[in-house]
C-alpha cells in the first residue's frame, strides 16, 4: 500500500510526466495481462482440437472394427451354409465378439454426446436383429433345414440389417468428422487472433517506447534549460554588470573562505588589497557619468589583466576594488600592487575625443593571526586612507 502512496505522491509532484509513467506502465500491464490470456487460450484451443483428433481417430477405428465384424458375421452363417463346413462358425463367432467389443469402446467414446448414444442404441438393436438372423441360418442349417435356412438368406433379412448399421456407422463417423473440422477451425482462428495480438503489441510496444525516450529527451531538455536559468540566476547574483567582476557579495563570501583557508593552518597566508580611483568625482564632473563608467569598467580590465590568474580581484563599491591575493605576503603583495597601479595610471583612457588621465590608490593589509573580515577590512581600507592622504597614485602597506 505505501508503494502506491509513494508513487502518487511523487506523481502528485513531478505533474504529467509522472501520470505520463503511470499510465504508459499500466498500458504495459494491461498489454501483457492480454498476451498472457490470448496465449492461454489459444493453447487450450490448440489441446481441445489434439484431444477431439484423438477421439474422432478412436471412433473411427472402432466403427471401422465394427464393420469389418458385422460383415464377418454374415461371411461365416453363410460360408456355414453354402458349404455345410463348421470351420465357417468360428470367423462367426468372432465376428460376433469383435462387433460386441467394438460397439462397446464406441459407447465409451461418444459418451457425451447423447445424438451419438442413441445411435448406439439403434446400432445395438441392428446388430441383434443380424445376430438372430444370422442365427436362424446357423441353427436350420445344423438341423439339416438348409432350404429354409437360404429362404431367410434370399428374403434379404441380414442385408438389411447390414445396410442400417453401415447408415448408422457413416452418420456417426460423419458427426464426428464435423466436431473435429469445427475444433480444428476454432483452434485456428485463436491462433491467428493471438498472432494479430502479437503483433499489436509490438506495434504498441515499439510506440510507448518511442513516446517514452521523446518525454525522456524533453524532461532532460527541461532540466538542463532549468539547470542553465539556475546558474545564470547565479551568475547576476554574484557579478558586478558593469564590470563583470565579482559583486561585493560575492568578493565578501570569497575572503570569508580565503579566511577559513589560512585559519589554523601555521604557514597559510594571503594579503587583501583595496583600491580606489582618485578624484572620481572630478571625471564623472568633467567628462559625465557614462565616461566614468567607461573609466570603472577599464579599471577592472586592468587589474585583472596585471595580477596573477588565482588573485581574485572584485568590484566593492562605486569605483573601489578588492583584491584577494592568494599565498601573498606583504612584500610579494606590494610587488603585484606596484605593478597594478602602473597598469591604471599608465594610459589614459579614450572616451569619444576625449583623453581620460586617471590613477589609484591602493592599500594592503596581510592576513594575521585572530583576524576577521571586519578587521583585515579595517586594516587595508587604514591603508587605503593612507595613500590617499599621502597625495594618492600610491601603495600603502598596513602597520
Ligand atoms: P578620492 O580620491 O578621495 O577617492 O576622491 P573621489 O572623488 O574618488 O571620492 P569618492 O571616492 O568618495 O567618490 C566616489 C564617487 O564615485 C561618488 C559617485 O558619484 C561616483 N560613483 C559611484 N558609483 C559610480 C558609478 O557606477 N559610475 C560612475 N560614473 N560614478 C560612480
Ligand atoms: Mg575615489
Ligand atoms: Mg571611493
Amino acid at each position: 500500500m505505501w508503494i502506491v502512496q509513494s508513487v502518487a505522491k511523487r506523481t502528485r509532484k513531478s505533474g504529467w510526466r509522472g501520470y505520463f509513467l503511470i499510465g504508459c506502465v499500466a498500458i504495459l500491464a494491461l498489454l501483457l495481462a492480454g498476451t498472457s490470456w490470448f496465449a492461454w487460450r489459444s493453447s487450450v484451443e490448440r489441446a481441445a482440437a489434439d484431444d477431439r483428433l484423438d477421439q474422432t481417430l478412436g471412433v473411427l477405428h472402432a466403427t471401422d472394427q465394427l464393420r469389418t465384424a458385422a460383415l464377418q458375421q454374415i461371411r461365416g452363417g453363410r460360408g456355414f451354409l453354402l458349404t455345410g463346413n463348421r470351420s465357417f462358425l468360428t470367423p462367426h463367432l468372432e465376428g460376433v465378439q469383435g462387433s460386441e467389443a467394438a460397439l462397446a469402446r464406441l459407447a465409451d467414446l461418444v459418451a457425451e454426446n447423447p445424438t451419438q448414444l442413441s445411435r448406439i442404441e439403434a446400432l445395438r438393436t441392428d446388430l441383434a436383429q443380424l445376430g438372430s438372423v444370422i442365427g436362424f441360418i446357423i441353427e436350420d442349417t445344423e438341423r439339416g433345414r438348409e432350404s429354409d435356412a437360404l429362404r431367410v438368406m434370399r428374403n434379404g433379412s441380414d442385408r438389411d440389417a447390414i445396410e442400417a448399421i453401415m447408415r448408422t456407422l457413416d452418420e456417426i463417423e460423419s458427426t464426428e468428422r464435423s466436431a473435429l473440422a469445427l475444433r480444428k477451425a476454432t483452434a485456428l482462428q485463436c491462433a491467428i487472433e493471438n498472432e494479430q495480438y502479437q503483433y499489436m503489441l509490438a506495434v504498441i510496444g515499439l510506440l510507448l517506447l518511442s513516446l517514452s525516450i521523446l518525454a525522456t529527451i524533453h524532461v532532460r531538455k527541461a532540466l538542463d534549460r532549468e539547470k542553465a536559468a539556475r546558474r545564470e540566476l547565479k551568475r547576476l547574483a554574484t557579478t558586478d554588470p558593469l564590470t563583470s567582476l565579482p559583486n561585493r557579495r560575492a568578493f565578501m563570501d570569497a575572503l570569508d573562505r580565503s579566511l577559513s583557508q589560512v585559519e589554523g593552518d601555521p604557514d597559510g597566508k594571503f594579503s587583501l588589497a583595496i583600491f580606489d580611483i582618485d578624484h572620481f568625482k572630478r571625471i564623472n564632473d568633467r567628462f559625465g557619468h557614462p565616461a566614468g563608467d567607461e573609466v570603472i569598467k577599464e579599471v577592472g580590465a586592468r587589474a585583472l589583466a596585471a595580477l596573477r590568474e588565482d588573485d581574485l580581484v572584485g568590484r566593492i563599491g562605486g569605483e573601489e576594488f578588492g583584491v584577494i591575493l592568494p599565498r601573498a605576503n606583504l612584500e610579494v603583495a606590494r610587488t603585484a600592487c606596484e605593478r597594478l597601479r602602473g597598469a591604471i595610471a599608465g594610459t589614459p583612457v579614450k572616451h569619444g575625443d576625449t583623453i581620460i588621465p586617471f590613477t589609484a590608490s591602493i592599500g594592503i593589509a596581510d592576513y594575521q593571526d585572530g583576524d576577521d573580515i571586519d578587521h583585515l577590512m579595517a586594516r587595508a581600507d587604514a591603508a587605503l586612507y593612507e595613500a590617499k592622504t599621502g597625495g594618492r597614485n600610491q601603495v600603502r602597506l598596513a602597520a
